[in-house]
C-alpha cells in the first residue's frame, strides 16, 4: 500500500499537542508512510488570542525542529507547512506568514466563527447551546467559502467541522456544501479528508460522505490528515479516509512542494 502523505500534524509548539517532529515521523516510517507535513496552528498578530497555538516567537524553533527531523529521517519526505486560520480582515496577516519561511503548503482552517467563538472548543459548549445549528453552519461555511476563495491556502481543512458535538441541523446542508466546493473549485484549492473526526464525538471523517462526493463531483482535489496531536496518530484511520475517497470516485490525491500541488494516483496496491 501507498498511503497519501499525511498533511495535518501539530506539535508542543502549539500547547497542546505531544511529541517532536522526530517522535512523528519516526511513527510515520513505523506505519509505512512515505511524505508527512507538519502544519502547526500559525501564530496571531497578538500572541494572547488564544491558548492554543504557536507563538510568533516559537516560528524558527518550529522550522529548526522540522529540519531536525528531516536531517534524521532522510527516507521520509517531510514538509514544512502551517494550519492557518482564516479569519475575515486577518489578510494581511497571513500573507505575511506566508512569506516568513518556505512552506510546502498552507492549510486554511475556520475555527472562528466570530472574534471569540472557536466553535471546536470544548469548553465553549454553551455557545452551542444558546444557538439554532443551522444558523451556526451557514456562518461557518460562508467563511469556508471565503477561505477558499481568499487565493491564500493551498488546502481546506477540515471542512465540516461544526459537526464534531453532534450539533447539526435539521436540515439539509447540501447549499452550504455547494457554496464552499464552488469557490474551492474556482479558486483551485484542495480539500483534506481529515481523520480527527473520528476520535470526536462525532465518529466521522471530516468531511462527510455526503460533502466528500459532491467535492468529487465538482472536481475539487483532496489531500489527507490525521491531525495528530501525539506520536500515535499519524496516519491514523488512513484506511477509512483511503476506503472514503475511493467509494465517492477519487484516484487521485494531491502533494505540494514550494506551495505547488502535483497529482498522484490512490493505489490499493503496490
Ligand atoms: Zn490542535
Ligand atoms: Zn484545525
Amino acid at each position: 500500500m501507498i498511503w497519501p502523505a499525511d498533511y495535518h500534524m501539530h506539535t508542543p509548539l502549539c500547547h497542546h499537542a505531544v511529541g517532536e517532529p522526530v517522535d512523528l515521523a519516526a511513527h510515520a516510517v513505523a506505519r509505512g508512510l512515505d511524505e508527512i507535513g507538519f502544519s502547526e496552528h500559525s501564530p496571531m498578530p497578538r500572541d494572547d488570542f488564544d491558548d492554543w497555538r504557536m507563538h510568533d516567537s516559537a516560528m524558527p524553533r518550529y522550522v529548526e525542529a522540522v529540519e531536525r527531523a528531516r536531517r534524521e529521517f532522510p527516507q521520509l519526505r517531510i514538509k514544512l507547512a502551517l494550519e492557518v486560520d482564516y479569519i475575515p480582515g486577518h489578510e494581511d496577516w497571513i500573507r505575511q506568514l506566508s512569506e516568513r519561511y518556505p512552506w510546502d503548503y498552507l492549510i486554511g482552517s475556520v475555527h472562528y466563527i466570530s472574534e471569540s467563538w472557536d466553535i471546536d472548543n470544548p469548553t465553549k459548549l454553551s455557545e452551542w447551546k444558546k444557538r439554532d445549528p443551522w444558523e451556526v453552519w451557514s456562518v461557518y461555511f460562508e467563511r469556508l467559502a471565503q477561505a477558499a476563495s481568499s487565493g491564500l491556502f493551498d488546502i481546506i481543512g477540515h471542512a465540516d467541522l461544526p459537526k464534531k458535538f453532534c450539533f447539526r441541523p435539521e436540515r439539509d446542508c447540501a447549499p452550504l456544501f455547494e457554496r464552499f466546493l464552488d469557490e474551492a473549485k474556482r479558486a483551485d484549492v484542495a480539500m483534506e479528508l481529515n481523520t480527527a473526526g473520528l476520535r470526536k464525538d462525532c465518529k466521522e471523517i471530516y468531511p462527510s460522505p455526503q460533502l466528500t462526493r459532491m467535492a468529487f463531483e465538482k472536481g475539487v482535489p483532496i489531500t489527507f490528515g490525521s491531525d495528530a496531536h501525539a506520536p500515535k496518530e499519524v496516519g491514523a484511520d488512513f484506511q477509512a479516509a483511503f476506503d472514503l475517497a475511493w467509494s465517492v470516485g477519487y484516484r487521485e490525491t494531491c502533494r505540494f512542494t514550494q506551495r505547488r500541488r502535483s497529482v498522484h494516483p490512490l493505489k490499493q496496491d503496490e
